[in-house]
C-alpha cells in the first residue's frame, strides 16, 4: 500500500521474488540480509511520503519513482495482472527487472 491505495498484492513468493512495483521493490531492498553481510549499502527510496490531501496527479508514486516516465506524471496506472497471481498498478508492470537474488520463490 502508498498512499492510500493498493499497489501490489499477491501470494508472498511470488511477490518477494520477484516485485513488479517499484515502490515494493524498493521495500524489500531497504532490509538488511544476513547473507549479503554488512558491506553492502541499503536501497533507500528518496523524498518522502506525498499528502494525502493533495497527492500527485498520475501515479502517487512518481515524485520519488526511478522510473518514472511522463506519461505516470498524469495517468494514473490501471490495477492489472502481473506474473505468479499478482496484482500490480504501474504503468510497467514486469518490465523493470526487479528480480531479486536469493530471494524465495
Ligand atoms: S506508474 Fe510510473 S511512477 Fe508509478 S510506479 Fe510505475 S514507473 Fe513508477
Amino acid at each position: 500500500m502508498y498512499a492510500g491505495e493498493i499497489i501490489e498484492r499477491g501470494p508472498a513468493g511470488p511477490l518477494y521474488a520477484n516485485p513488479e512495483h517499484p515502490y515494493t521493490r524498493g521495500l524489500l531492498e531497504s532490509v538488511p540480509r544476513l547473507d549479503e553481510g554488512d558491506q553492502k549499502q541499503l536501497y533507500s527510496i528518496r523524498g518522502s511520503a506525498p499528502s494525502m490531501t493533495t497527492p500527485p496527479e498520475g501515479c502517487r508514486f512518481w515524485p520519488r519513482c526511478d522510473s518514472a516516465t511522463d506519461r505516470c506524471v498524469t495517468e494514473p496506472p490501471e490495477r492489472c495482472a502481473g506474473e505468479g497471481a499478482k496484482e500490480c498498478s504501474c504503468h510497467f508492470a514486469g518490465k523493470l527487472g526487479f528480480e531479486r537474488e536469493g530471494a524465495d520463490a
